[in-house]
Parts: C-alpha cells; sequence; structure tokens
C-alpha cells in the first residue's frame, strides 16, 4: 500500500511513495535493536552532543520543513515554521536536562531495608515503536524522540500515512547528527502492519498519539505481548468563562484556542461553557472573531485558517455539524464549505445543542465550536465533566474560590487558569478516561520508558 503526500489546499496528490516491504521492515528493526545496544553504552554527554546536533538541523531548515508540514497537512506557515522551532527547543531541553531526570536515587537511611546501600536508577528498555498523527507532523514525534533518544533508547516511528515526506525526513535526521545507524528510523507500514512490530520480540514498548479507536487497538495488542503502551488520544477540552474574568480576553483567546492548527489539535478549547451571566456578550464577541479569521491558502502569511488536513476529515466534521443543525441547534456563524479547492471549513460557532446531538460526546477536529450556556459555577462544572474524554480544560475566573473549585472538578489531565492549553516541554502533558493514559514531557514523561531499577546491597 503507498502512502502519499495530498496537498490539502488543493486536493492534488504531490508524491506518492511505496510501503516498505516486510523484509525492509525486518532490517530497520534488526538496525534499531543493534542501535539500542550500542546507545546504551553511550554517554549523557556523547547523546546530548548529537541531540544538539539534531537540534542544528531543524533550525537550519526551519523554513524548508515549515512548508513541507503546511503543503503536507495544510497549517499556516507561521505555526509550522513555530512547530519546527519548538521541536528544536525540546531537543535542547532534553539534551541538558536527561542527565538530571534520570539520575541514581540513594535511600537516605538504608538500614530500614538492611542494606548498606539501597538506590534506584533507569535504565533504556531498548527499542520503543511510536504510532504519530499528522496534526504536528513534527513536534509530535520530536517529544517522544527527544526523551527516548537521550535515554538511551532507541525508536522506530509508524506515522501517519498522508505526511510521508515528514516521516522520510524524520528517518535520517538522528543518523545525521551523529547517533548510531538505526537508532531512529521510520517504518512506512499501514495500521494494519502495526500489530506484528509490536509482537516482535526486540519491540519493548509502544506509544500512540492518535484516535480513540487506534489507541484501543494498539492498548489491545501491547496487552497481549505484556508490553508498556503509552496512549496521547482524542479530547474535546471545556473552556469555560465566569462573570469575574475578563470576557473580552476570554473572547479572543478562546479563538485562538479553538482555530489553532485549522482546529485541529488534541488540546483545542471544544466546548465553550460560559456563565449566563455573561454568556450573551462572549457569544457575540465569540462569533464576530470567528466570522472575521482569513480563511485561505496556508502558504500565506495572512492567512488564519487553512484547510482540514484529509478529505475524510473534514467529511466528519461536516456530518457533526449537520447532526447538530437537524437537531435543532443555532448555528451562529459558519457551518459552510467556503467555494475553495481543498478541504476548507468556515470556522463555525454552534448553540443551543440539545443534550443528544452528537457535538456534545464527540470531538470536532476542525475549527467548529459549540457554546454552552451555564446557570452558575456548579452547573459549569457538570458540563465540563461530562464528556468521555479528559486531557485538558481551561477557565477563566479571577474569583480565587472559583479557582480552587474548578481546579479540584475538572478531571482532565491539566487545568489552565486564565489562558489556552498549550504544551510545554517543561510541563507533564497527557490526558485520563478516554484521553489515554501516561504522561509525555518533562521529566516523568521520559521515565515512561526506562525500567526503574532498585538495587540493594547488604
Ligand atoms: P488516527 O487515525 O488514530 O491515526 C494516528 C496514527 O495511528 C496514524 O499513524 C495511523 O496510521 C495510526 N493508526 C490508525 N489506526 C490504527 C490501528 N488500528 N492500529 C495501529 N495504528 C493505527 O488519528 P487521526 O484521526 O489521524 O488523528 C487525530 C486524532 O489524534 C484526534 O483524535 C486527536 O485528538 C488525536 N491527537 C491526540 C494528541 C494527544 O497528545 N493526546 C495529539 C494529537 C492528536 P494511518 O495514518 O496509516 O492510518
Amino acid at each position: 500500500m503507498p502512502v502519499a503526500t495530498v496537498n490539502p489546499t488543493t486536493g492534488k496528490t504531490e508524491m506518492i511513495i511505496e510501503s516498505h516491504s516486510a523484509a525492509e521492515v525486518e532490517s530497520r528493526i534488526a538496525e534499531a535493536d543493534a542501535a539500542a545496544l550500542a546507545l546504551r553504552a553511550t554517554t549523557f554527554a556523547q547523546r546530548a552532543e548529537w541531540m544538539l546536533a539534531a537540534a542544528e538541523i531543524l533550525d537550519d531548515q526551519a523554513l524548508g520543513l515549515g512548508e513541507l508540514i503546511t503543503v503536507e497537512m495544510g497549517k499556516p506557515i507561521a505555526q509550522s515554521v513555530a512547530e519546527v522551532e519548538k521541536s528544536a527547543k525540546a531537543m535542547r531541553y532534553y539534551a541538558s536536562h536527561s542527565e538530571e531526570f534520570l539520575a541514581d536515587a540513594p535511600l537516605e537511611d538504608p538500614s530500614t531495608v538492611g542494606a548498606s546501600q539501597a538506590w534506584t536508577r533507569y535504565e533504556p528498555l531498548g527499542v520503543v515503536l511510536a504510532v504519530m498523527p499528522w496534526n504536528y507532523p513534527l513536534w509530535q514525534v520530536i517529544r517522544f524522540a527527544a526523551p527516548a533518544l537521550m535515554a538511551g533508547n532507541a525508536g522506530l516511528l509508524k506515522h501517519a500515512s498522508n505526511v510521508p515526506q515528514a516521516a522520510l525526513f524524520l528517518d535520517t535526521l538522528f543518523e545525521r547528527a551523529g547517533f548510531p545507524k538505526g537508532s531512529f528510523r521510520t517504518l512506512l507500514i499501514g495500521g494494519g502492519d502495526v500489530a506484528g512490530v509490536i509482537a516482535d520480540d526486540r519491540v519493548k514498548a509502544v506509544t500512540l498519539t492518535g484516535s480513540e479507536p487506534a489507541g484501543r487497538s494498539v492498548a489491545q495488542i501491547a496487552a497481549d505481548h505484556v508490553k508498556k503502551a503509552v496512549l496521547e488520544l482524542g479530547g474535546s477540552d471545556p473552556f469555560i468563562v465566569l462573570p469575574s474574568a475578563d470576557v473580552k480576553a476570554a473572547a479572543a483567546t478562546a479563538v485562538r484556542a479553538r482555530i489553532n492548527n485549522n482546529g485541529q489539535s488534541c488540546i483545542a478549547g471544544k466546548r465553550f461553557i460560559v456563565h449566563d451571566a455573561v454568556y450573551d456578550e462572549f457569544a457575540a464577541e465569540f462569533a464576530a472573531q470567528m466570522a472575521a479569521l482569513a480563511v485561505g491558502d496556508p502558504l500565506l502569511p495572512e492567512t488564519q485558517v487553512g484547510p482540514l488536513a484529509t478529505e475524510s476529515g473534514r467529511q466528519e466534521l461536516l456530518e457533526l455539524v449537520e447532526d447538530a443543525r437537524a437537531a435543532g441547534a443555532t448555528i451562529l456563524t459558519g457551518g459552510t464549505v467556503p467555494d475553495l479547492p481543498g478541504w476548507f471549513y468556515a470556522p463555525t460557532v454552534i448553540a443551543d445543542l440539545p443534550d443528544d446531538a452528537r457535538l456534545v460526546q464527540e470531538e470536532a477536529f476542525g475549527p467548529v465550536a459549540s457554546l454552552y450556556r451555564a446557570r452558575d459555577a456548579a452547573d459549569a462544572l457538570r458540563i465540563a465533566n461530562q464528556t468521555t474524554f479528559g486531557l485538558s480544560s481551561a477557565v477563566w475566573t479571577n474569583d480565587p474560590d472559583e479557582e480552587r473549585y474548578f481546579i479540584a472538578g475538572l478531571d482532565a489531565g491539566a487545568v489552565f487558569v486564565n489562558g489556552m492549553t498549550v504544551s510545554y516541554q517543561e510541563l507533564p502533558f497527557g490526558g485520563i478516561k478516554r484521553s489515554g493514559f501516561g504522561r509525555e514531557l518533562a521529566a516523568v514523561g521520559q521515565r515512561e520508558f526506562c525500567n526503574l531499577k532498585t538495587v540493594w546491597k547488604a
């Protein structure tokens, strides 16, 4: 099965690449296995030198790589370049922090366990498979690869089938920077071929970022082989606005939270839950700003919203909006397909959703916001938590009691107060409920793919 770059702005197929044969996959797994052994014997300082060289390659090619990302998946060019820069920054962060994150930790009083000395140490697991999505073709991969390689693991990448050129760039990046051959390789395979790779004895663990069905399938296969899995799945994050908040600032940030990455971000604010006292003010401001966004060619610097990455993604979004419309919801703006080639969808705000509308439960992966009127803080919290997802959340309030109430009450992997959710290399990232399990980023993300070994000495 070939993989292909199909430009979502034009709908044209730009490049078709043949998938790897079974023999090629076998040879890449063998190479990764050998590299994992070699990496175990290297020092943090050596790996840091290579990681910094890899970051340098990204910085040197930021513009070209940015254009490649935009051509493959359609995000506005400034966001693509920022993604490259953010990835390079994370590589530098793990180059300088890994030794500290993975340092041996002695037990203060070893006599309590009858030892002269006792300590824990973090060791690499070996080859780790990463199954990754197209929405941040570079960042999603680097935020796994930088900590994993710095810990001494080797990586195999099964990237989304619609970003093969990004996958091939990543295939050689780490080797070009000096890492041993095979330390990080791409497998050009379909989702159906992932099971065989997870089952391989040389592959020790798997991480998947993507949809709930893909996560469920990969976790089941990993469980069958008793292998560690980390899942970063979808989200339908609440963005709550209360009367004590700066409503204008909240509305402006809500627009950015919803349309960043053309609305295709797992941590985008998707459900906007607004207290009755400020609902009308927020709704008017939010809908007006969503309607005013510049939709068009993402390679043009003035464009704020580009196309959806795939035709099927737009179809799914369109069906969610039509379901809401049929159920009696009010479309405040958008709800239309712009007259453009490619897979555009107008920035949309939908209010008055009945409980049985699909949008209440399902993730809208595109520039579609749903608006909910809350009677009071308790009602806002109820609406926020009435989802099967639990990735992140945002709450806008200047009342310290309310702030405490929402920080404690929101069922999510993160709470952002008076801001929008952003991933930072310094902060753990991940969800609960059907948004997955495990964490990425910070020290905890790096330790996910390490063996925490306890040492006891008489
Ligand atoms: P997807 O269909 O699940 O694809 C993600 C990756 O999984 C791709 O490489 C895909 O390969 C592969 N895949 C699909 N089905 C598989 C299966 N049954 N077994 C093994 N691998 C499989 O995800 P998407 O719809 O493209 O991406 C959007 C989703 O990702 C959204 O739900 C979004 O919220 C989520 N996401 C989550 C995070 C997070 O950190 N929590 C970040 C970004 C995105 P093919 O391309 O070959 O099908």
